[in-house]
Protein backbone atom coordinates (compact mmCIF):
# COMPACT_ATOMS: atom_id res chain seq x y z
CA UNK A 1 0.00 0.00 0.00
CA UNK A 2 1.40 3.17 -0.71
CA UNK A 3 0.15 6.59 -0.68
CA UNK A 4 1.27 10.18 -2.09
CA UNK A 5 -0.16 13.33 -0.35
CA UNK A 6 0.85 16.03 -2.25
CA UNK A 7 0.67 20.21 -2.23
CA UNK A 8 0.22 20.62 1.60
CA UNK A 9 2.14 22.60 3.95
CA UNK A 10 4.54 19.96 6.32
CA UNK A 11 4.84 20.76 9.77
CA UNK A 12 7.45 18.59 10.63
CA UNK A 13 8.18 18.35 14.25
CA UNK A 14 11.56 17.92 13.71
CA UNK A 15 13.93 19.13 16.25
CA UNK A 16 14.39 22.40 13.53
CA UNK A 17 10.32 22.94 13.21
CA UNK A 18 10.81 23.03 9.84
CA UNK A 19 7.94 23.60 7.80
CA UNK A 20 7.91 22.79 4.52
CA UNK A 21 5.85 23.11 1.43
CA UNK A 22 5.99 19.42 0.13
CA UNK A 23 4.94 16.14 -0.95
CA UNK A 24 4.93 13.10 1.14
CA UNK A 25 5.38 9.30 -0.06
CA UNK A 26 4.04 6.73 2.57
CA UNK A 27 4.67 3.09 1.99
CA UNK A 28 3.06 0.50 4.39
CA UNK A 29 3.31 1.98 7.46
CA UNK A 30 6.23 4.23 6.85
CA UNK A 31 7.65 7.64 5.50
CA UNK A 32 9.78 7.24 2.33
CA UNK A 33 10.61 10.12 0.65
CA UNK A 34 9.26 13.73 1.66
CA UNK A 35 9.63 16.58 -1.19
CA UNK A 36 9.17 17.52 -4.84
CA UNK A 37 7.74 13.91 -5.64
CA UNK A 38 6.52 14.69 -9.15
CA UNK A 39 7.89 11.60 -11.39
CA UNK A 40 6.16 9.49 -8.46
CA UNK A 41 3.26 7.44 -8.26
CA UNK A 42 1.32 5.82 -5.94
CA UNK A 43 -2.16 3.85 -5.40
CA UNK A 44 -3.77 6.19 -2.93
CA UNK A 45 -3.10 9.90 -3.90
CA UNK A 46 -4.66 13.07 -1.69
CA UNK A 47 -4.14 16.51 -2.70
CA UNK A 48 -3.86 18.42 0.30
CA UNK A 49 -3.36 22.06 -1.04
CA UNK A 50 -4.46 24.60 1.02
CA UNK A 51 -3.99 21.75 4.27
CA UNK A 52 -1.78 21.37 6.80
CA UNK A 53 0.07 17.59 7.30
CA UNK A 54 1.23 17.21 10.71
CA UNK A 55 2.07 14.06 12.20
CA UNK A 56 -0.91 12.21 14.67
CA UNK A 57 -1.78 14.11 17.86
CA UNK A 58 -1.22 12.49 21.50
CA UNK A 59 -3.91 12.27 23.78
CA UNK A 60 -2.86 11.97 27.09
CA UNK A 61 -5.33 11.22 28.97
CA UNK A 62 -8.51 9.91 28.21
CA UNK A 63 -11.49 7.11 29.30
CA UNK A 64 -12.37 5.12 26.20
CA UNK A 65 -15.32 3.63 28.44
CA UNK A 66 -16.92 6.80 29.39
CA UNK A 67 -18.21 7.63 25.72
CA UNK A 68 -21.52 6.49 25.91
CA UNK A 69 -22.04 8.89 29.04
CA UNK A 70 -21.11 11.97 27.06
CA UNK A 71 -23.64 14.48 28.50
CA UNK A 72 -25.38 12.17 31.14
CA UNK A 73 -23.39 14.20 33.97
CA UNK A 74 -22.65 17.59 32.84
CA UNK A 75 -21.55 20.56 35.30
CA UNK A 76 -21.24 18.59 38.35
CA UNK A 77 -18.47 18.18 41.02
CA UNK A 78 -16.02 15.60 40.77
CA UNK A 79 -16.71 13.48 43.56
CA UNK A 80 -20.52 14.04 43.14
CA UNK A 81 -20.17 13.06 39.17
CA UNK A 82 -18.33 10.17 40.00
CA UNK A 83 -20.72 8.73 42.98
CA UNK A 84 -23.72 9.60 41.32
CA UNK A 85 -23.46 9.26 37.66
CA UNK A 86 -20.08 7.71 36.22
CA UNK A 87 -19.29 4.68 38.85
CA UNK A 88 -22.87 3.15 38.12
CA UNK A 89 -22.37 4.07 34.63
CA UNK A 90 -19.34 1.81 34.38
CA UNK A 91 -20.90 -0.15 36.48
CA UNK A 92 -23.48 -1.02 34.50
CA UNK A 93 -21.12 -1.90 31.23
CA UNK A 94 -20.87 -5.70 30.05
CA UNK A 95 -18.26 -6.76 27.61
CA UNK A 96 -20.05 -5.95 24.68
CA UNK A 97 -21.44 -2.18 25.83
CA UNK A 98 -17.53 -1.96 26.62
CA UNK A 99 -16.41 -2.87 23.50
CA UNK A 100 -18.43 -0.16 21.43
CA UNK A 101 -17.83 2.58 23.95
CA UNK A 102 -14.30 2.01 23.11
CA UNK A 103 -14.47 1.59 19.33
CA UNK A 104 -16.63 4.34 18.99
CA UNK A 105 -14.25 6.40 21.37
CA UNK A 106 -11.23 5.64 18.92
CA UNK A 107 -13.41 6.15 16.04
CA UNK A 108 -14.13 9.86 17.21
CA UNK A 109 -10.08 10.11 18.25
CA UNK A 110 -8.92 9.11 15.00
CA UNK A 111 -11.09 11.72 12.78
CA UNK A 112 -9.85 14.69 14.92
CA UNK A 113 -6.39 13.34 13.85
CA UNK A 114 -5.38 11.67 17.34
CA UNK A 115 -3.12 8.36 16.84
CA UNK A 116 -1.56 8.01 20.08
CA UNK A 117 -3.76 7.63 23.44
CA UNK A 118 -3.13 7.35 27.30
CA UNK A 119 -6.54 5.68 28.84
CA UNK A 120 -7.89 4.17 31.86
CA UNK A 121 -10.43 1.34 31.40
CA UNK A 122 -12.67 0.65 33.64
CA UNK A 123 -12.78 -2.17 36.53
CA UNK A 124 -14.15 -4.97 34.24
CA UNK A 125 -13.93 -6.37 31.02
CA UNK A 126 -10.73 -4.80 30.32
CA UNK A 127 -10.21 -7.56 27.25
CA UNK A 128 -13.14 -6.17 25.56
CA UNK A 129 -11.56 -3.13 25.83
CA UNK A 130 -8.28 -4.05 24.23
CA UNK A 131 -9.98 -5.96 21.85
CA UNK A 132 -11.48 -2.75 20.59
CA UNK A 133 -7.80 -0.90 20.28
CA UNK A 134 -6.77 -3.55 18.25
CA UNK A 135 -8.77 -2.89 15.93
CA UNK A 136 -8.81 0.88 15.90
CA UNK A 137 -5.31 0.85 15.02
CA UNK A 138 -4.39 3.48 17.73
CA UNK A 139 -1.45 3.05 19.51
CA UNK A 140 -2.47 2.86 23.15
CA UNK A 141 -1.07 3.15 26.66
CA UNK A 142 -3.54 2.23 29.61
CA UNK A 143 -5.17 -0.52 31.38
CA UNK A 144 -7.72 -2.35 33.99
CA UNK A 145 -8.97 0.82 36.25
CA UNK A 146 -7.85 -0.62 40.08
CA UNK A 147 -9.96 0.51 42.75
CA UNK A 148 -9.94 -1.47 46.22
CA UNK A 149 -11.48 0.59 48.47
CA UNK A 150 -13.45 4.17 49.05
CA UNK A 151 -17.10 5.64 49.64
CA UNK A 152 -20.04 4.81 47.81
CA UNK A 153 -18.36 3.13 44.65
CA UNK A 154 -20.60 0.46 43.46
CA UNK A 155 -20.13 -3.25 44.37
CA UNK A 156 -19.56 -4.23 41.07
CA UNK A 157 -16.18 -1.79 40.70
CA UNK A 158 -14.34 -2.88 43.74
CA UNK A 159 -11.58 -5.58 43.54
CA UNK A 160 -9.79 -7.55 46.83
CA UNK A 161 -6.21 -6.01 46.64
CA UNK A 162 -4.93 -9.23 45.18
CA UNK A 163 -7.55 -9.60 42.30
CA UNK A 164 -6.62 -5.88 41.11
CA UNK A 165 -3.21 -6.88 41.12
CA UNK A 166 -3.50 -10.38 39.77
CA UNK A 167 -6.08 -9.53 36.79
CA UNK A 168 -3.62 -6.62 36.09
CA UNK A 169 -0.47 -8.57 35.91
CA UNK A 170 -2.34 -10.94 33.69
CA UNK A 171 -3.58 -8.11 31.28
CA UNK A 172 -0.13 -6.97 31.17
CA UNK A 173 0.80 -10.74 30.33
CA UNK A 174 -1.34 -10.87 27.88
CA UNK A 175 -1.35 -7.52 25.47
CA UNK A 176 1.63 -5.69 26.44
CA UNK A 177 3.73 -5.49 23.40
CA UNK A 178 0.75 -6.59 21.09
CA UNK A 179 0.18 -5.28 17.03
CA UNK A 180 4.11 -4.93 16.50
CA UNK A 181 4.28 -3.26 19.96
CA UNK A 182 1.38 -0.80 19.39
CA UNK A 183 -0.01 -1.98 22.32
CA UNK A 184 1.59 -0.69 25.63
CA UNK A 185 0.10 -1.79 29.32
CA UNK A 186 -0.34 0.32 32.22
CA UNK A 187 -1.23 -0.18 36.16
CA UNK A 188 -4.22 2.40 36.50
CA UNK A 189 -5.16 2.75 39.75
CA UNK A 190 -7.69 4.96 39.89
CA UNK A 191 -6.88 7.37 42.55
CA UNK A 192 -5.65 7.42 45.52
CA UNK A 193 -9.13 8.23 47.09
CA UNK A 194 -9.99 4.42 45.69
CA UNK A 195 -7.15 3.08 46.26
CA UNK A 196 -5.54 1.47 49.93
CA UNK A 197 -2.26 2.53 50.43
CA UNK A 198 -1.25 -0.75 50.05
CA UNK A 199 -2.67 -1.38 46.63
CA UNK A 200 -0.52 2.05 45.77
CA UNK A 201 2.55 0.39 47.59
CA UNK A 202 2.62 -2.68 45.39
CA UNK A 203 1.75 -1.07 42.33
CA UNK A 204 4.69 1.07 42.78
CA UNK A 205 7.15 -1.97 43.32
CA UNK A 206 5.56 -4.00 40.40
CA UNK A 207 6.30 -0.97 38.64
CA UNK A 208 9.54 -0.82 38.56
CA UNK A 209 10.40 -4.61 38.72
CA UNK A 210 8.25 -5.45 35.70
CA UNK A 211 9.23 -1.74 34.25
CA UNK A 212 5.46 -0.88 33.70
CA UNK A 213 4.16 2.67 33.63
CA UNK A 214 1.55 4.02 36.32
CA UNK A 215 -1.20 6.15 35.00
CA UNK A 216 -3.19 7.56 37.82
CA UNK A 217 -5.50 10.73 38.16
CA UNK A 218 -3.99 13.25 41.42
CA UNK A 219 -5.02 17.25 42.19
CA UNK A 220 -8.39 16.74 40.23
CA UNK A 221 -9.93 19.91 42.19
CA UNK A 222 -9.37 21.45 45.88
CA UNK A 223 -12.16 18.80 47.28
CA UNK A 224 -10.08 15.63 46.51
CA UNK A 225 -6.93 17.30 47.41
CA UNK A 226 -8.81 17.47 50.91
CA UNK A 227 -9.90 14.21 51.05
CA UNK A 228 -6.22 12.45 50.42
CA UNK A 229 -5.06 15.10 53.09
CA UNK A 230 -7.65 14.05 55.70
CA UNK A 231 -7.31 10.10 54.77
CA UNK A 232 -4.10 9.87 54.00
CA UNK A 233 -2.28 13.09 56.00
CA UNK A 234 -0.58 14.25 52.77
CA UNK A 235 -0.98 16.44 50.06
CA UNK A 236 -0.57 15.40 46.52
CA UNK A 237 -0.20 18.92 45.06
CA UNK A 238 2.51 21.59 46.07
CA UNK A 239 0.69 24.59 45.18
CA UNK A 240 -2.93 24.88 45.92
CA UNK A 241 -4.49 26.53 49.25
ZN1 LIG B 1 -9.53 10.72 34.03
Amino acid sequence: MSTIIRNGTLVTMNSRRDILRADILIEGDRIKEIGELKGYKARQEIDAAGMLVIPGLIQAHVHLCQTLFRGAADDMELLDWLKQRIWPLEAAHDEESLYYSALLASAELISGATTSIIDMGTVRHTNSLFEAVKQSGLRYLGGKCMMDCGDEVPEKLIDSREKSLQESMDLFERWNGQEQGRIHYAFCPRFAVSCSEELLREVSQLSEKFKIPVHSHASENRGEIRIVEKERGLRNDVTAK
